[in-house]
C-alpha cells in the first residue's frame, strides 16, 4: 500500500508546498519512505528520502520551488527493496522527455516483463516493479509520451493508481479494475490527483469525482481529457480492506464514506453475532473503533474508550519482524484502568492478521479485570495473501489459515470469536461482491489471461 498525490496549476501557482502537506495526510498508506518530484528545465528534479514525509522532505526547501505540476508519494513495500533508489516517485529523462512516476498497487507481470526488458538492453535503477512502466515507455523509440504511456499500462497486469509526470502534463491513471483508490480534486484553477480524499480536505481543494477504473486523466493548460485504457475489466475489483482498515475514515472511496462503511460492519457484527447485552464494547484503536460504535449503537450497548493507543508507535502490521511485532503491542496498546473490571468485555477489531495483537490485548484486558473477554472481527477470516498491493503474509502466517475458528478463539485466549461474512462485508461497504474484490478472505483472485503478446513491445 502506498499514497500518491499530483497538482497541476493551471495559473502556473507553485504546487509542492500543497504536494508536501498532501502526503502527510497520506501518511497512514506508507512510511518507509516520501518524494516529491517535478520537471523544470526539461528535466526531471526528484527530492525522496527514507522515513516520514518530515524525515525525508524538507517542507521549507519544497516551498522555495516555482514547480506549478509536481507528484508525490509515501511507500509502504510490497514489491522491490527498500533502498533509498526503490523510494518513489521515479524519475527518468530519457529520448521523447521527461518523465515521473508515483505508483499505488502492485503489477503481477512485472518480473516476466523486467526479464524480458532485460534481455533487450534494459538496465533497472530499481528493484521496483514501477520502472517496468518506464523502460516500457523507454522501449518504444520515436511513440510520443503519452501513446507510449497508453501502450505501456496496455500490457502491465495486476493493480496500479498513478500519478505521472510529463512535460507541462499532470497524468492520473487507474487500473481496469479500480483495485486501488484515487480521486481529482479541485482548488480554483489547480488541480488535484489523490490515493484518498482526506488528502484534498487539508489543501482546501474540494472531492470533484473518482478516476474511473480503467480511465487516464490527463491533465494539462487547456484543462483535463479523460481517455479509456485499451484493455476493458470484466466486472470491478475494489479492495474491500481499504473500507475495513486501509483507507483513513474521512476518506470517501468509489463514492461511499469510509467511516460510513466501518460503522455498518459494526453493526453487521451486532446483527448476526450476538454478544452479552451487559457487556461493555470497546474497538482495537484505531481501525477498530468505528466498527465497536457501529455494533454498540445496534445493539444498545455501552461503548467504551477501553483501550488505549500510544500515537508515537507505528502500526505493529507494517512492522517487519515478529520479534519487532510483539514488543509493538506491548508499548502500543494498554487497556483502560478500571474500565473493565468485574465485567464482560466485547472486543471489536478490524481484522486478524497474525493474531499476535489479539492475544496480547486479551491478555491484557482479563488481567486489568475483565471476566470475559469476546472478541468480534469487522471482516471476514482472512485467509489468503494479497497480490494487489497489501503485504499480507503467506498463507503460512495468516492465522485463519492455519486453524478453524474454534482453535483460533481459543489460540488467542478469548471466551468467544466471531466473524462477519463476505457477504455481509459487502453489504456494508455498499457494493455487491461482483464490484469488490475479497481474494484475501475468499480467494477468487481476478483471472487474467497468460498472454505472451503482452510481452512483445
Ligand atoms: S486481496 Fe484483499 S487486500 Fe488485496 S486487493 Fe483484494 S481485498 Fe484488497
Amino acid at each position: 500500500m502506498c499514497g500518491v498525490f499530483g497538482a497541476y496549476s493551471q495559473s502556473g501557482s507553485a504546487v509542492l508546498e500543497d504536494i508536501y502537506l498532501g502526503l502527510c495526510a497520506l501518511q497512514h498508506r506508507g512510511q518507509l519512505s516520501a518524494g516529491v518530484a517535478w520537471i523544470d528545465g526539461g528535466s526531471v528534479h526528484i527530492k525522496k528520502g527514507l522515513g516520514l514525509v518530515h524525515e525525508a522532505l524538507s517542507q521549507s526547501e519544497l516551498a522555495q520551488v516555482e514547480a506549478h505540476t509536481a507528484i508525490g508519494h509515501v511507500r509502504y513495500a510490497t514489491a522491490g527493496g527498500t533502498r533509498p533508489e526503490d523510494s518513489q516517485p521515479l524519475g527518468a529523462n530519457y529520448a521523447q522527455g521527461p518523465i515521473a512516476i508515483a505508483h499505488n498497487g502492485n503489477l503481477t507481470n512485472a518480473v516476466a516483463l523486467s526479464s524480458y526488458l532485460a534481455n533487450r538492453g534494459a538496465i533497472f535503477q530499481t528493484s521496483c516493479d514501477t520502472e517496468t512502466i518506464i523502460q516500457l515507455m523507454a522501449h518504444q523509440p520515436g511513440t510520443v509520451q503519452l501513446e507510449a504511456l497508453e501502450t505501456a499500462l496496455s500490457k502491465i497486469k495486476g493493480a496500479y493508481s498513478l500519478a505521472v509526470l510529463l512535460n507541462d502534463c499532470l497524468i492520473a491513471a487507474r487500473d481496469p479494475w479500480g483495485f486501488r483508490p484515487l480521486v481529482l480534486g479541485r482548488r480554483d484553477d489547480t488541480y488535484f490527483v489523490a490515493s484518498e480524499s482526506c488528502a484534498l480536505d487539508i489543501i482546501g481543494a474540494e472531492l470533484v469525482r473518482d478516476v474511473e477504473p480503467g480511465e487516464i486523466l490527463v491533465i494539462d493548460r487547456r484543462g483535463i481529457i479523460s481517455r479509456k485504457l485499451p484493455k476493458e475489466a470484466q466486472r470491478h475489483h475494489h479492495c474491500s480492506f481499504e473500507y475495513v482498515y486501509f483507507a483513513r475514515p474521512d476518506s470517501v472511496i468509489d463514492g461511499r464514506s469510509v467511516y460510513s462503511a466501518r460503522k455498518r460492519l459494526g453493526s453487521c457484527l451486532a446483527k448476526s453475532c450476538g454478544c452479552p447485552r451487559e457487556a461493555v464494547v470497546a474497538g482495537m484503536p484505531d481501525s477498530g473503533t468505528f466498527a465497536a460504535l457501529g455494533l454498540a449503537e445496534e445493539a444498545g450497548m455501552d461503548f467504551e474508550a477501553g483501550v488505549v493507543r500510544n500515537r508515537y508507535v507505528g502500526r505493529t502490521f507494517i512492522q517487519p519482524t515478529q520479534r519487532v511485532r510483539e514488543a509493538g503491542v506491548k508499548i502500543k496498546l494498554n487497556p483502560q484502568p478500571g474500565i473493565f473490571d468485574g465485567k464482560e468485555a466485547v472486543i471489536v477489531d478490524d481484522s486478524l492478521v497474525r493474531g499476535t495483537t489479539a492475544g496480547r490485548i486479551i491478555s491484557m484486558i482479563r488481567e486489568s479485570g475483565a471476566e470475559r473477554v469476546h472478541m468480534r472481527i469487522a471482516s471476514p477470516p482472512v485467509r489468503y495473501p494479497c497480490y494487489y498491493g497489501i503485504d499480507t503474509p503467506s498463507s503460512e502466517e495468516l492465522i485463519a489459515a492455519q486453524m478453524d475458528i474454534p482453535e483460533l478463539c481459543e489460540k488467542i485466549g478469548a471466551d468467544s470469536l466471531r466473524y462477519i461474512s463476505c457477504d455481509e462485508l459487502c453489504e456494508a461497504i455498499g457494493l455487491p461482491l461482483g464490484e469488490l474484490c475479497t481474494a484475501c478472505f475468499d480467494g477468487n483472485y481476478l483471472e487474467e489471461e497468460d498472454d505472451q503478446s503482452l510481452l512483445e513491445v
